[in-house]
């Protein structure tokens, strides 16, 4: 070797290590009632850890999915071809019952011990978490057909990944998809044009068949066994259930035009779809699919809370990780009191998107067993959460890559993919605007929800002077819920229940830094803080912030 390429000053490679070691999330799910499954966790965060692990991510999305329209006799056929890692990830996400297992478990605390196990194998790779959050969502709003719930719920919720495209009934387990979006329209799904034609003396699938015809212009996971269409009924828009197979074990009429060429998520496939009198059943009353399918909704922007959650985490790990080890100008990284108020700053803000996440994914937990109140406070406080922690994850991703320096913006690192990941949880299940609108939609026309709201943030009263006028001020600006101003108010919102959380179970110094830099109010004096991450009020203990952030190894 020659002496030119002695390698020092790099960090030994975060490997090895339990993604699970986070005590932000740890005590969130014992609060939020998943002690019980707080080994699982931990092992599946051990496993998430492993080189293993971290190289199947790597390799599912290094090379992604490919779409097949046809075979190589010219038939039609549709279908994607995944790289093997990906679906050794969805094995595992299955086999731990990442996706619908909780909705037939019924221990107290199910969806948060999901939540968890979501949050630490999610790190590894966050494309497969699309079918695994999907298949999640859909029995809420599945529910609303009973037959359908009934025949299809117990193979959702089986712990076995069963790839491969035959009819739903004969397989092992199933994965779901949601198809709402058409060129024409995205948030504004009453634009669809796909059309729904009730079936007559249909005798294959009996009452409640209609054949769809139409495209959609987002479909993720298309190789998903079942999918939630919303499509024109004669009684207006309405959600259906698609099976991606017809139970004859034809090909149903779903045809896949072309795979999204994605900034990110790139392991997962997103495909353009046409439905050529495709067979589907109704699910809810027909006029009724935004109310339908809002329930499949809610649960997916829980999981882009928890997902955004996991990517602020993978990336603060990596640049703690970094710093710990990487000297520059005669001290480790780290110890330098700017970079020292840099990552202290990204782990604030990543703690207080974890709280918030598992507060909601309780608030989920105990909406699924009939608690009204929570599902109140879910309507709003999800909503707000959504647009804030999604919003701020882009600028968090890329100021955590900017701790490893040129490292950072190199593949290998794993830093570009977490960047290229951030802002898609702002865009689906509700774009920023959208999110924020749905929030002052919530406070305006749903006073249990705003009520529920208010009581949650009641109950850290007391506690930090700068957190009650905080909140002081925060009800009087939202006297004003003009739409223009639904971003701010929202993210008033969210930042107060951050805090709220924070300040009656957070760490002292996270809590304090927090509430310092994000709620204080400077009355138009220099505040002391700037809106970049690394400008915390002096006297934060910074030191006590980043060693929650670094990975043992
Ligand atoms: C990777 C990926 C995967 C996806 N997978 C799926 C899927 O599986 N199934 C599916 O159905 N869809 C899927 N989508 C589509 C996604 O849900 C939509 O892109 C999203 O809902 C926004 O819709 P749109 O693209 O039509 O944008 P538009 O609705 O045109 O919105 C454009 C912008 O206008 C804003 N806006 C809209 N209405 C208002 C308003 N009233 N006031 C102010 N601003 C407004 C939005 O916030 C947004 O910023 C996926 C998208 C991506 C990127």
């Amino acid at each position: 070797m020659p002496p030119t390429h002695e390698v020092f000053n790099q960090p030994p490679a975060l490997t090895g290590y339990d993604v699970s070691d986070d005590p932000a999330m740890l005590s969130a799910l014992r609060r939020e009632g998943g002690a019980w499954a707080q080994e699982a966790v931990r092992d599946l965060g051990r496993l998430a850890g492993s080189a293993q692990a971290q190289a199947q991510g790597r390799q599912a999305n290094e090379n992604p999915p490919v779409l097949r329209t046809h075979d190589r006799f010219g038939h039609r056929i549709d279908e994607v071809e995944f790289h093997p890692a990906w679906h050794e990830l969805m094995t595992v996400a299955v086999q731990h019952g990442l996706h619908a297992a909780p909705w037939t478990d019924k221990r107290p605390g199910a969806h948060v011990a999901r939540a968890a196990g979501f949050y630490v194998w999610g790190a590894v790779d966050a494309g497969h978490c699309c079918p695994v959050s999907m298949t999640y969502a859909i029995v809420p709003a599945l529910r609303h057909a009973p037959d359908l719930a009934r025949r299809f719920e117990p193979l959702l919720a089986a712990q076995y990944y069963d790839a491969g495209l035959r009819p739903p009934d004969t397989k092992r387990g199933l994965l779901a998809g949601m198809s709402m979006t058409e060129k024409q329209g995205g948030s504004d799904v009453r634009a669809n044009t796909t059309r729904a034609v009730p079936v007559q003396g249909d005798g294959e699938a009996g009452g409640g068949s209609y054949l769809l015809t139409g495209h959609k212009w987002f479909t993720s996971a298309p190789m998903g066994d079942l999918f939630m269409v919303l499509a024109q009924a004669p009684a207006g828009l309405s959600c259906f259930l698609l099976p991606r197979v017809r139970p004859d074990g034809s090909r149903n009429g779903m045809h896949l035009q072309r795979l999204k060429d994605k900034l990110g998520n790139r392991s997962n496939a997103s495909a353009e779809v046409e439905y050529d009198q495709a067979l589907a059943w109704l699910v809810g009353e027909e006029g009724r699919g935004v109310r339908t399918i809002i329930e499949m909704v809610n649960m997916t922007r829980l999981d882009c809370v928890l997902g955004t959650a996991t990517g602020m985490r993978a990336a603060l790990t990596l640049a703690a990780h970094h710093a710990a080890h990487r000297t520059a100008f005669g001290r480790k990284l780290a110890d330098q009191p700017l970079m020292a108020s840099v990552l202290a700053d990204l782990a604030i803000e990543s703690e207080a998107t974890t709280m918030a996440a598992f507060r909601l994914a309780g608030a989920a937990d105990r909406a699924a067993g009939g608690d009204e109140a929570e599902a109140a406070f879910r309507r709003l406080a999800l909503a707000a959460t959504k647009y804030w922690a999604c919003k701020r994850a882009p600028g968090h991703a890329a100021e955590a890559l900017e701790c490893l320096g040129g490292n950072g913006y190199v593949e290998e690192s794993g830093m570009p993919r977490l960047y290229r990941e951030a802002p898609l949880a702002s865009i689906w299940e509700g774009s920023g605007n959208v999110a924020a609108l749905d929030a002052l939609r919530a406070l305006t026309r749903q006073p249990e929800s705003a009520e529920a709201f208010f009581a949650e943030l009641d109950l850290a009263a007391g506690a930090d002077s700068r957190l009650d006028q905080a909140v002081g001020r925060l009800r009087k600006e939202l006297s004003d819920p003009s739409e223009a101003r639904a971003r701010y108010l929202a993210e008033g919102m969210a930042l107060a229940l951050q805090g709220a959380l924070l300040v009656r179970h957070g760490a002292p110094a996270v809590a304090d830094a927090f509430v310092a830099s994000r709620l204080a109010d400077g009355s138009g004096e220099f505040r002391g803080w700037g809106h970049a991450y690394g400008t915390l009020p002096s006297g934060t203990d910074t030191a006590a912030v980043i060693r929650r952030a670094t990975p043992d190894i």
